[in-house]
């Protein structure tokens, strides 16, 4: 079997066998007839979630759009699924998604399946837009799950630990357009207005290239007015700019980290930071141009230290020695009652560090993972963590149920590979 990798091509897999059924019967069939299996979504895990060496299943062919229903503003889909499908079928009824992350080439199961957010203080990880689902476990029996079941809160967000999910309904909303507002803001003062900055704009996010002095300050908001963006601004900036310049720059940078990738890194944020104003259909503003590959990690804290953990941050990007060519992105997202979302019950910040040049990753990843660890983050799921099972246990109040679930409701424990037993040793 040749390997299968994931997006960023950090995970390798080999599975013994890879399988992509056609149906829901014939995929109880290959559950039933599995040791051990782990389901892909569309690979965009930077963790160890999807690794296995048996079966490795994916809900490629199971992508149908079951119903949409507009009175009752639901959309059923089959859990295979891309989000950007679902966007676009939505759209065409006039109807959207609420809220969704920076990209949407993942499928709708493996986004929710690992706490997915988006940015915005009064929004939900994609998760809280479910209002049901239907899984297989591990006897390839069929379960329904919905808000009025605890296990809905605790399965949801389950990393693939449950079972199959192979249907999901989700609460959808009228089509929108959002007003998208960016400029150039310096990182000092963004921080002193941020509080202000948050109770005026529907979703807020910073992108930052270390070491400069000034952030992109995004803030889209839902506006009645019509569609304004140019196609000549979306090629210069969203494919000129953000696709040649910065992937040729990046690269140039490489050449001397030390030396070039600071100044190249100011001249990128100049260029980024000319003011936008724009106005869009909602999941075209959410959405961002593809980016390159590159390693990542992004954790959850708490919003109500947004300042310090701001002012910490920038501290440690900036003066720690290592450079950065790639966008830091910082994000923010409602508290929710999901057992394992990182932002459980709690209004969240999100600090990510983010690098394209991969050498000397796993340094960068300690040092700020000392900070995170420090400050009691939660980790992405699907992004890269070195795993402490201990320090996780002790960061979310349901690890210990949600634990004896996984160990009750999958007894054999099929869907646990080594990345899951570790995390709940
Ligand atoms: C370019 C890029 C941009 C990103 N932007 C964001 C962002 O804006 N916000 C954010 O929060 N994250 C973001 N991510 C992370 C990404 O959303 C998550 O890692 C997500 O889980 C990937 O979805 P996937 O379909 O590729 O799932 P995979 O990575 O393939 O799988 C993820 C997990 O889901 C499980 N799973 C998949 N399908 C099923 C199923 N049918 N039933 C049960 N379990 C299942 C898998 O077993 C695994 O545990 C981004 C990733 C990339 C590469």
């Amino acid at each position: 079997m040749r390997a299968i990798r994931n997006w960023a091509g950090n995970i390798s897999v080999r599975p013994r066998r890879y399988t992509e059924p056609r149906s829901v019967d014939e995929l109880k069939e290959i559950i039933r007839s599995s040791e051990k299996l782990r389901v892909v979504g569309s690979g965009h895990s930077w963790s160890e979630a999807i690794v296995t060496d048996d079966t490795l299943v994916s809900l490629n062919n199971l992508r149908e759009i079951i119903e949409v229903d507009a009175e009752r503003k639901q959309i059923t889909a089959q859990a295979g699924i891309e989000l950007s499908e679902i966007n676009r079928e939505l759209d065409k009824r006039g109807l959207a998604l609420k809220n969704l992350g920076s990209i949407a080439t993942q499928s709708l199961a493996g986004a929710i399946a690992t706490g997915t957010h988006g940015t915005g203080v009064d929004f939900q990880c994609l998760a809280s837009q479910v209002a049901s689902f239907k899984m297989l476990d591990a006897d390839g029996r069929e379960h329904s799950f919905n808000k009025t079941d605890d296990n809905f809160y605790a399965m949801l967000i389950g990393l693939g630990g449950f079972g199959v999910i192979y249907e999901m309904t989700l609460d959808v909303t009228d089509a929108f357009q959002l007003r998208e507002i960016s400029s150039g803001r310096d990182f000092d003062e963004a921080i002193d207005d941020l509080d202000r900055c948050l109770a005026e704009n529907d979703h807020v996010k910073m992108w930052w290239l270390p070491p400069s002095k000034d952030v992109v300050l995004f803030a889209y908001n839902r506006t009645d007015d019509a569609a304004n963006d140019s196609r000549f601004r979306q090629w210069f900036k969203d494919e000129f700019i953000s696709v040649c310049v910065y992937r040729t720059l990046s690269l140039a940078g490489l050449l001397h980290r030390e030396k070039f990738i600071p100044p190249i890194n100011r001249f990128l944020t100049r260029q980024i930071t000319k003011p936008l104003d724009r106005i869009e259909r909602s999941y075209k503003v959410f959405n961002v141009p593809e980016p390159p590959p590159h390693r990542e990690t992004e954790w959850a804290f708490d919003l109500a230290d947004a300042k310090n953990l701001l002012r910490e941050y920038k501290k440690l990007l900036a003066s720690n020695g290592f450079t950065y060519n790639f966008i830091q992105e910082i994000r923010f997202s409602k508290g929710d009652d999901f057992w394992l979302s990182p932002a459980y019950r709690r209004d969240s910040i999100w600090l990510g560090m983010y690098n394209k040049d991969r050498r000397d990753w796993d340094k960068r990843l300690a040092n700020f993972e000392a900070f995170a660890r420090a400050h009691n983050g939660r980790p992405h799921w699907g992004k890269e963590f070195t795993i402490d099972a201990r320090y996780l246990a002790a960061q979310y109040e349901k690890f210990d149920d949600f634990r004896r679930l996984l160990k009750s409701f999958d007894s054999s424990g099929k869907f646990r590979n080594n990345w899951l037993n570790t995390i709940f040793t």
